[in-house]
């Protein structure tokens, strides 16, 4: 079983993931759990690199290289298609639980709806990148991003701190996949206590069990 998590910056996501990992190895069951970018050596470097940038020699000292929306989007799809190959599919294959924190999703509501590339674009890039492999569910975490954000716990990195322009768009983004895919999608709302959002996502996952 293939599970993502999704929802823009300090939703509740890791805290999300891991209520679900502790549930799921109480029942017996093997569990993954996994993030993007960063599920692999080599998407953690990535990582790095779209979190931070790469810093350059400035007239003023630290600066950082620009990374073009292009290249930020094959950034992303790389890591994917590593983690896929890596992680996820041989996990699913020997029959554990998959969760992964973030996924195609991230790219479509952050690269396309954030940003100026399209949608098409992106979906294509994604499909291309995990050979068509996709979560039979996706729990979209759904809040204000100006109130997610008063909630995370650390520094900004480059992408948080876009603006809440950004961040609106990203949400609405979101929002618009789950109503394209309402098969895939669950929609929860990730504003009340960690408990409650934890048994609105329980009680639809006792049931696609
Ligand atoms: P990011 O996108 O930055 O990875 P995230 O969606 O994974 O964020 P978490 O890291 O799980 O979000 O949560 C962000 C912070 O908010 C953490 O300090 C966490 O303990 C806290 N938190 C998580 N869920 C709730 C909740 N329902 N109510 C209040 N605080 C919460
Ligand atoms: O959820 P996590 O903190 O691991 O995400 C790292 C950063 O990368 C976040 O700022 C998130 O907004 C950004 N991101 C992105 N596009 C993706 C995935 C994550 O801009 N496809
Ligand atoms: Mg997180």
């Amino acid at each position: 079983i293939f599970i993502s998590f999704e929802g823009v910056d300090g939703v509740g996501k890791t805290t999300q993931v891991n209520r679900l990992r502790d549930e799921l190895e109480a029942m017996g069951r093997e569990v993954v759990v996994t993030r993007e970018p960063g599920g692999t050596a080599l998407g953690t470097a990535i990582r790095r690199l779209l979190l931070h940038g790469v810093p350059v020699e400035s007239a003023d000292g630290e600066a950082c290289a620009d990374i073009a929306p292009r290249t930020e989007a094959l950034l992303f799809a790389a890591d994917r298609a590593q983690h896929v190959a890596e992680v996820i599919r041989p996990a699913l294959e020997r029959g554990a639980v998959v969760i992964t924190d973030r996924y195609c999703d991230s790219s479509l509501a952050y690269q396309a709806g954030g940003r100026e590339l399209t949608a098409a674009e992106i979906r294509s890039l994604s499909m291309w990148a995990t050979d068509g492999l996709l979560p039979v569910r996706t729990y979209l975490l759904d809040m204000d991003p100006a109130l997610s954000h008063t909630r995370l716990d650390h520094d900004e990195d480059r992408m948080e701190a876009a603006g809440s322009a950004f961040q609106r768009r990203t949400r609405q983004a979101f929002l618009d996949l789950a109503a394209r895919e309402p098969n895939r999608f669950r929609v929860i709302d990730a504003s009340g206590t960690v408990e409650e959002v934890w048994q609105a996502i329980r009680e639809d996952f006792v049931g696609l069990l």
